[in-house]
């Protein structure tokens, strides 16, 4: 060997990306090759076991692993991968404190950035949809569901109630399913620490397009998994998809409506734009690679896997986007790479995978695993057993297996561990009929219309009046803001909106800071109180 050590980066600290590091560590010595991870956080999460966290059966910080650890002999960079020049060779980083890009050379590219949930083309799925694919989806699902719980118990109205506990899933593959069994025996146990929710029914719904859940499945498992779900008081919607939804209701392709404040969406998914923008051949979005994982036209400089990938069975088969494919393509890529630095034997994918595993809440499971099908407690014991195998580190296995133990004995914990205070000018998307706020409301923000129209309607002895129209870039809802009165007009969509919302506390935030944006509403404020019009 001369020369300095190679450089090698990978991108991305999933499992493809993580396990890639770990398998290079054990195959390159330090002076061969350096090899530096790029990651948006600075843990590996572990994302089979993400639904635990909804119910708190494993603590929040177990189902992650610190990558410094995972991989002691990579540099890690926790920041974010903005571009990547394949010509040149060179990565760009998203600044740190430091407001500079950083720019970094490889001689060797792993490209492993996993995919993202895509709300394209679905109006407001964005705004009031929750995916559920990160440690902070998974955190900030446990902590709505527990704020809806909390509204649920003090509402009044029994139509709201009805809406706070309604819980919508989008998508009915294994990350759909676990989901919702998770949340469903979640709230199942918790409802009776709420006096007034008792005995108040909860509705929980998944909405699946094909003609079955689990299609990763064969369909005797899968219709015994839909039987357990239904028992569980689970409804599943078959043959529709999610197709809009705004703060109140989901709405599907069918044309029917579902009245909940709670939608989570683990589908459809897609690639990051980083790995979109790539000008290099492509599947269906997804980089081309050859056997040994090289990407196509990069042959011996750049790999690619992971649900990024478009990777394609020894049979012919694609392969799923599952955990156990990305470890598996991680060896083959790790192989081929210590051996384009140093040499040696090259591998070729050929893993045709080991089974499918899913559960479906209260103590059942469906696998299909080795040819065998099992279903029930004796799959939920073997679905246990084998993600606890597979968690790397005899100190996470450890501390999984007595969160297990002690959920198992005591009812699941119910704080809520919100830390950010939630506020911040957010989009909405509302549909023709849908009514933005209502007269006699409390004003608590100021609307921006971006896209759409809207009438703004008062009530007076029994009759409603139309006070007027409003277009694309008209603003509305300052003047109970500014007079510290509750709305007098409704303001109700005539076609399909979009609208910024600018809460009551930024507003006066930036009435102070900029008094030429607190002059506009002044104005505007008066014109209106002179004519009548809307506020
Ligand atoms: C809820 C859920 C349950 C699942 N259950 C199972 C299961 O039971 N069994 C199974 O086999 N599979 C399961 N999967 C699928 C499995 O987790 C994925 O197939 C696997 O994680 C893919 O690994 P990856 O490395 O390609 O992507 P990921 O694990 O998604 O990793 C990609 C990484 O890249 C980072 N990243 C992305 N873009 C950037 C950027 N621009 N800059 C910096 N970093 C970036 C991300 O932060 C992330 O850390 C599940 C997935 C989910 C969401």
């Amino acid at each position: 060997m001369s020369g300095d050590p190679k450089q090698i980066l990978i991108l991305g600290g999933g499992f493809a990306g993580v396990y890639t590091a770990r398998y290079l560590e054990k195959l390159l010595r330090p002076g061969e090759a350096s090899i530096t991870l790029i990651n948006r956080e600075n843990y590996w999460v572990y994302q089979p076991m993400l639904p635990d966290i909804i119910s708190g059966s494993i603590g929040l910080t177990n189902v992650v692993s610190p990558i410094r650890r995972l991989c002691p002999r990579t540099n890690l960079i926790m920041r974010e991968v903005r571009d990547i020049n394949l010509k040149d060779q060179i990565v760009t980083i998203s600044p740190g404190f430091r407001p500079r890009h950083l720019q970094l050379k490889y001689d060797y590219l792993v490209i492993a950035l996993g995919s993202i949930t895509n709300f394209h083309g679905m109006p407001g799925m964005m705004e009031n949809a929750m995916p559920f694919r990160t440690l902070a989806d998974a955190m900030v699902l446990r902590n709505h569901l527990i704020h809806v719980l909390e509204e649920a118990d003090v509402e009044g109205n029994p139509e709201l109630r009805r809406q706070l506990l309604t819980f919508v899933v989008g998508g009915g593959g294994f990350s759909g399913v676990e989901v919702m069994a998770e949340l469903n025996d979640f709230v199942r146990s918790v409802k009776k620490n709420y006096l007034r929710l008792r005995d108040e029914p909860h509705r929980c719904v998944i909405v699946q397009a094909g003609d079955r859940i689990l299609p990763e499945m064969s369909e005797p498992l899968a219709v015994f998994a839909q039987r357990i779900l239904r028992q569980r008081g689970i409804e599943i919607i078959l043959n529709d998809r999610l197709k809009a939804a705004m703060s109140e209701r989901a709405i599907l392709q069918s044309g029917a409506e579902i009245f909940c404040k709670t939608l989570i969406s683990t589908v459809p998914s897609a690639l990051p734009p980083i790995v979109q923008n790539l000008d290099c051949p492509k599947e269906r979005g997804k980089l081309l690679v050859n056997r040994g994982l090289e990407l196509k036209d990069h042959e011996g400089k750049v790999w690619a896997l992971g649900d990024c990938a478009a990777i394609k069975t020894m049979a012919g088969a694609t392969v799923p986007p599952t955990a156990q494919h990305a470890i598996r393509e991680a060896t083959t890529a790790a192989i081929n790479i210590a051996a384009a630095v140093r040499g040696g034997r090259r591998a070729k994918f050929e893993f045709e995978g080991l089974g499918t595993l899913g559960s479906v809440g209260h103590g059942a499971a469906v696998a299909q695993i080795f040819g065998l099908k099992l279903s029930g407690f004796h799959a939920w014991l073997l679905w246990r057993g084998i993600y606890l195998m597979k968690m790397p580190g005899l100190n996470r296995k450890v501390r999984i297996a007595t969160d297990w133990l002690l959920h198992a004995l005591f009812p699941p914990e119910l704080a809520q561990t919100k830390v950010a205070f939630e506020s911040g000018i957010r989009k909405q998307h509302f549909e023709p009929g849908d009514i933005i706020f209502q007269q006699g409301d409390l004003g608590d923000s100021v609307y921006v219309i971006e896209e759409g129209q809207c009438e703004a309607l008062r009530e007076h002895n029994g009759k409603q009046e139309l006070l007027a129209s409003l277009d694309r870039g008209a603003y509305f809802g300052e003047m109970a803001l500014l007079s510290n009165r509750t709305r007098n007009a409704t303001i109700r969509a005539c076609t399909a909106m979009d609208v910024l919302i600018i809460p009551k506390i930024d507003f006066d935030k930036l009435r102070q800071s900029v008094p030429a944006f607190g002059n506009v509403f002044n104005e505007l404020a008066k014109q209106r109180g002179v004519t009548e019009a809307p506020h």
